[in-house]
Protein backbone atom coordinates (compact mmCIF):
# COMPACT_ATOMS: atom_id res chain seq x y z
CA UNK A 1 0.00 0.00 0.00
CA UNK A 2 1.10 3.19 -0.55
CA UNK A 3 0.95 6.06 2.00
CA UNK A 4 0.80 9.64 1.00
CA UNK A 5 2.71 12.41 2.70
CA UNK A 6 2.41 16.00 2.76
CA UNK A 7 5.88 17.47 3.23
CA UNK A 8 6.82 21.33 3.31
CA UNK A 9 9.00 21.27 -0.36
CA UNK A 10 12.41 22.85 1.00
CA UNK A 11 12.86 19.38 3.48
CA UNK A 12 13.42 17.65 0.28
CA UNK A 13 16.24 20.05 -0.98
CA UNK A 14 14.00 22.25 -3.08
CA UNK A 15 15.83 25.57 -3.06
CA UNK A 16 12.59 27.08 -2.36
CA UNK A 17 12.99 29.52 0.58
CA UNK A 18 12.88 33.71 0.82
CA UNK A 19 16.66 33.16 0.13
CA UNK A 20 17.14 30.83 -2.76
CA UNK A 21 18.71 27.52 -0.11
CA UNK A 22 16.74 24.62 0.60
CA UNK A 23 16.06 22.87 4.74
CA UNK A 24 16.91 19.80 3.11
CA UNK A 25 16.41 16.85 5.92
CA UNK A 26 18.26 13.60 5.39
CA UNK A 27 16.01 11.78 7.53
CA UNK A 28 13.07 12.78 5.39
CA UNK A 29 14.61 13.20 1.98
CA UNK A 30 17.28 9.94 2.57
CA UNK A 31 15.27 7.89 5.21
CA UNK A 32 11.43 7.83 5.04
CA UNK A 33 11.44 8.77 1.39
CA UNK A 34 11.52 4.39 1.23
CA UNK A 35 8.56 3.73 2.54
CA UNK A 36 6.19 7.38 1.57
CA UNK A 37 5.13 8.66 -1.44
CA UNK A 38 5.68 12.40 -0.91
CA UNK A 39 3.63 15.09 -2.13
CA UNK A 40 5.51 18.85 -1.52
CA UNK A 41 4.15 22.24 -1.71
CA UNK A 42 5.72 25.40 -0.93
CA UNK A 43 2.94 27.18 -0.11
CA UNK A 44 4.83 30.68 -0.04
CA UNK A 45 5.30 29.80 -3.85
CA UNK A 46 2.13 28.21 -4.48
CA UNK A 47 1.05 31.84 -3.39
CA UNK A 48 2.24 33.21 -6.18
CA UNK A 49 5.49 34.78 -4.35
CA UNK A 50 9.38 34.34 -5.99
CA UNK A 51 12.37 32.67 -5.06
CA UNK A 52 14.33 34.72 -3.73
CA UNK A 53 11.60 37.02 -2.25
CA UNK A 54 11.03 39.15 0.81
CA UNK A 55 10.74 37.38 4.12
CA UNK A 56 6.93 37.11 5.94
CA UNK A 57 6.27 37.63 9.75
CA UNK A 58 3.15 36.80 11.78
CA UNK A 59 1.80 40.21 13.35
CA UNK A 60 -0.79 40.45 15.86
CA UNK A 61 -3.28 42.93 14.81
CA UNK A 62 -5.84 43.06 17.07
CA UNK A 63 -7.77 40.17 17.44
CA UNK A 64 -5.67 38.28 14.13
CA UNK A 65 -2.78 37.00 13.01
CA UNK A 66 -1.69 38.47 10.12
CA UNK A 67 1.16 37.31 7.79
CA UNK A 68 2.92 40.48 6.44
CA UNK A 69 5.85 41.60 4.13
CA UNK A 70 7.78 44.42 6.35
CA UNK A 71 9.78 45.60 3.80
CA UNK A 72 6.57 46.69 1.94
CA UNK A 73 3.82 46.38 4.48
CA UNK A 74 2.08 43.84 2.29
CA UNK A 75 -0.61 41.52 3.72
CA UNK A 76 -0.57 37.76 2.15
CA UNK A 77 -2.52 36.50 5.09
CA UNK A 78 -5.00 35.36 2.71
CA UNK A 79 -3.16 33.73 0.01
CA UNK A 80 -1.13 31.90 2.15
CA UNK A 81 -4.49 30.15 3.44
CA UNK A 82 -6.07 29.84 0.21
CA UNK A 83 -3.01 27.60 -0.81
CA UNK A 84 -4.68 24.81 2.01
CA UNK A 85 -7.92 25.63 0.79
CA UNK A 86 -7.44 25.33 -3.10
CA UNK A 87 -4.95 22.08 -2.29
CA UNK A 88 -7.98 20.42 -0.15
CA UNK A 89 -8.69 17.33 -2.13
CA UNK A 90 -5.13 16.46 -2.83
CA UNK A 91 -4.39 16.81 1.02
CA UNK A 92 -7.62 14.72 1.79
CA UNK A 93 -5.61 11.38 0.61
CA UNK A 94 -2.80 12.08 2.65
CA UNK A 95 -1.91 10.07 5.62
CA UNK A 96 0.30 12.54 7.46
CA UNK A 97 2.39 15.92 6.98
CA UNK A 98 5.78 17.19 7.94
CA UNK A 99 6.41 20.91 8.39
CA UNK A 100 9.35 22.56 8.70
CA UNK A 101 9.77 24.49 11.88
CA UNK A 102 9.32 28.21 12.75
CA UNK A 103 8.47 28.93 9.36
CA UNK A 104 5.32 31.66 9.54
CA UNK A 105 3.69 29.51 6.54
CA UNK A 106 4.71 26.26 7.70
CA UNK A 107 5.64 26.03 11.22
CA UNK A 108 3.70 23.82 13.62
CA UNK A 109 4.02 25.41 16.62
CA UNK A 110 6.34 28.39 18.25
CA UNK A 111 6.41 30.37 15.03
CA UNK A 112 7.67 34.26 16.12
CA UNK A 113 4.89 36.27 16.45
CA UNK A 114 5.83 40.12 16.67
CA UNK A 115 4.09 43.34 17.70
CA UNK A 116 4.17 45.61 14.97
CA UNK A 117 4.19 48.86 17.23
CA UNK A 118 7.00 47.45 19.24
CA UNK A 119 8.86 45.22 16.55
CA UNK A 120 9.09 42.94 20.18
CA UNK A 121 7.93 38.85 19.51
CA UNK A 122 6.82 36.00 21.63
CA UNK A 123 6.77 32.39 19.99
CA UNK A 124 3.33 31.52 20.14
CA UNK A 125 1.84 31.37 16.94
CA UNK A 126 1.52 28.50 14.26
CA UNK A 127 2.54 28.74 10.56
CA UNK A 128 -0.97 30.10 8.45
CA UNK A 129 -0.80 26.76 5.86
CA UNK A 130 0.04 24.67 9.11
CA UNK A 131 -2.96 26.17 10.90
CA UNK A 132 -5.11 25.92 8.41
CA UNK A 133 -4.18 22.62 6.86
CA UNK A 134 -4.90 21.70 10.92
CA UNK A 135 -8.37 23.19 10.57
CA UNK A 136 -9.01 21.18 7.93
CA UNK A 137 -8.21 17.86 9.07
CA UNK A 138 -7.95 17.84 12.48
CA UNK A 139 -7.13 14.33 12.92
CA UNK A 140 -4.01 14.16 10.05
CA UNK A 141 -1.03 13.22 11.95
CA UNK A 142 1.71 16.52 11.79
CA UNK A 143 4.94 16.97 13.02
CA UNK A 144 8.10 19.70 12.37
CA UNK A 145 11.58 18.29 10.93
CA UNK A 146 13.35 19.28 14.14
CA UNK A 147 11.30 17.17 16.27
CA UNK A 148 11.54 14.16 14.30
CA UNK A 149 15.23 13.78 14.89
CA UNK A 150 14.04 12.98 18.82
CA UNK A 151 13.70 9.38 18.59
CA UNK A 152 10.68 8.94 20.45
CA UNK A 153 8.18 11.88 18.40
CA UNK A 154 9.77 10.26 15.39
CA UNK A 155 8.51 6.45 16.21
CA UNK A 156 5.08 8.08 17.64
CA UNK A 157 4.97 10.31 14.16
CA UNK A 158 5.51 6.75 12.53
CA UNK A 159 3.03 5.14 14.97
CA UNK A 160 -0.01 7.65 14.27
CA UNK A 161 0.85 7.77 10.66
CA UNK A 162 0.62 3.92 9.55
CA UNK A 163 -2.78 3.55 12.26
CA UNK A 164 -4.23 6.77 10.02
CA UNK A 165 -3.05 5.12 6.79
CA UNK A 166 -4.76 2.24 8.01
CA UNK A 167 -8.20 3.83 8.89
CA UNK A 168 -8.46 5.39 5.83
CA UNK A 169 -8.24 2.28 4.03
CA UNK A 170 -11.27 0.86 5.65
CA UNK A 171 -13.51 4.05 5.98
CA UNK A 172 -15.75 3.97 3.11
CA UNK A 173 -18.42 1.61 4.07
CA UNK A 174 -17.07 0.87 7.73
CA UNK A 175 -19.74 -0.85 10.23
CA UNK A 176 -20.02 -0.38 13.98
CA UNK A 177 -18.66 -4.35 13.96
CA UNK A 178 -16.02 -3.17 11.89
CA UNK A 179 -15.31 -0.45 13.72
CA UNK A 180 -14.75 -2.42 16.63
CA UNK A 181 -12.80 -4.78 14.81
CA UNK A 182 -10.55 -2.04 14.04
CA UNK A 183 -10.61 -0.91 17.92
CA UNK A 184 -9.71 -4.44 18.78
CA UNK A 185 -6.13 -4.26 17.41
CA UNK A 186 -5.44 -0.99 18.53
CA UNK A 187 -5.74 -0.81 21.76
CA UNK A 188 -3.03 -2.51 23.25
CA UNK A 189 -1.05 1.00 22.12
CA UNK A 190 -3.36 2.50 24.31
CA UNK A 191 -2.59 1.12 27.04
CA UNK A 192 -0.16 3.63 28.59
CA UNK A 193 -3.29 6.23 28.72
CA UNK A 194 -6.11 4.36 30.27
CA UNK A 195 -8.36 7.30 30.53
CA UNK A 196 -8.16 7.63 26.52
CA UNK A 197 -8.66 3.92 26.44
CA UNK A 198 -11.81 3.65 29.01
CA UNK A 199 -13.23 6.76 26.52
CA UNK A 200 -12.54 4.65 23.25
CA UNK A 201 -13.94 1.33 24.47
CA UNK A 202 -16.94 2.85 25.84
CA UNK A 203 -17.41 4.71 22.20
CA UNK A 204 -17.02 1.91 20.36
CA UNK A 205 -18.63 -0.83 22.75
CA UNK A 206 -21.96 1.78 22.37
CA UNK A 207 -22.04 2.14 19.09
CA UNK A 208 -25.01 0.33 17.83
CA UNK A 209 -25.00 1.71 13.73
CA UNK A 210 -21.94 3.74 12.21
CA UNK A 211 -22.85 7.44 11.91
CA UNK A 212 -20.55 9.91 10.28
CA UNK A 213 -20.18 11.74 13.82
CA UNK A 214 -19.27 8.57 15.74
CA UNK A 215 -16.89 7.91 12.53
CA UNK A 216 -15.33 11.62 13.08
CA UNK A 217 -15.22 11.07 16.72
CA UNK A 218 -13.79 7.71 17.02
CA UNK A 219 -11.05 9.10 14.87
CA UNK A 220 -10.32 12.00 16.52
CA UNK A 221 -10.13 10.90 19.90
CA UNK A 222 -7.44 8.10 18.90
CA UNK A 223 -5.18 10.60 16.87
CA UNK A 224 -5.44 12.77 19.93
CA UNK A 225 -4.44 10.25 22.37
CA UNK A 226 -2.17 8.31 20.34
CA UNK A 227 -0.16 11.92 19.60
CA UNK A 228 0.64 11.60 23.34
CA UNK A 229 3.80 9.68 23.24
CA UNK A 230 4.23 6.80 25.42
CA UNK A 231 7.26 7.22 28.09
CA UNK A 232 9.14 4.54 26.44
CA UNK A 233 10.46 2.08 27.55
CA UNK A 234 8.48 2.66 31.26
CA UNK A 235 4.58 2.80 30.24
CA UNK A 236 5.60 0.00 27.39
CA UNK A 237 4.98 -2.77 29.73
CA UNK A 238 1.12 -2.76 29.10
CA UNK A 239 1.05 -2.75 25.61
CA UNK A 240 4.51 -5.01 25.29
CA UNK A 241 3.51 -8.25 27.61
CA UNK A 242 -0.33 -8.77 26.08
CA UNK A 243 1.16 -8.64 22.54
CA UNK A 244 4.05 -10.82 23.45
CA UNK A 245 1.59 -13.09 24.44
CA UNK A 246 -0.63 -12.61 21.13
CA UNK A 247 2.29 -13.23 18.95
CA UNK A 248 3.51 -16.48 21.21
CA UNK A 249 0.73 -17.84 19.96
CA UNK A 250 1.35 -17.94 15.95
CA UNK A 251 5.42 -17.63 15.80
CA UNK A 252 7.57 -20.61 15.61
CA UNK A 253 8.79 -21.13 19.07
CA UNK A 254 12.43 -19.78 18.20
CA UNK A 255 10.62 -16.59 17.33
CA UNK A 256 8.81 -16.57 19.94
CA UNK A 257 11.52 -16.76 22.36
CA UNK A 258 13.56 -14.45 20.68
CA UNK A 259 10.95 -12.38 20.93
CA UNK A 260 10.01 -11.71 24.95
CA UNK A 261 14.01 -11.92 25.86
CA UNK A 262 13.72 -8.68 23.45
CA UNK A 263 11.18 -7.61 25.21
CA UNK A 264 12.25 -8.22 28.56
CA UNK A 265 15.92 -6.47 27.73
CA UNK A 266 13.89 -3.63 26.78
CA UNK A 267 11.60 -3.42 30.15
CA UNK A 268 12.68 -1.75 33.08
CA UNK A 269 13.58 -3.62 35.95
CA UNK A 270 10.99 -3.99 37.95
S1 LIG B 1 6.94 28.25 2.79
FE1 LIG B 1 7.27 26.29 3.76
S2 LIG B 1 7.94 24.96 2.08
FE2 LIG B 1 8.18 27.05 1.38
S3 LIG B 1 10.27 27.56 1.87
FE3 LIG B 1 9.02 28.26 3.57
S4 LIG B 1 9.07 26.59 5.03
FE4 LIG B 1 9.77 25.77 3.07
Amino acid sequence: MTIQVGISACLLGERVRYDGDHKRSSFCADELSQWVQYVRICPEVSAGMSVPRPTIRLEQHQDRVLAVIPSTGADVTDALIAVADRHQPQLAALSGYILCTKSPSCGMERVKLFDPKTNAYERVAQGLFARRLQQLFPALPVEEDIRLEDAVLRANFMLRLFIYAGWQRLEQGLSAAQLREFHACVRPLLTAQPQSLAALDELTEKAAAMTPALRVNYLESLMKALSNPANLPADSSNALVPLNEYFERYLPREQAAELACLIRDFLPVA
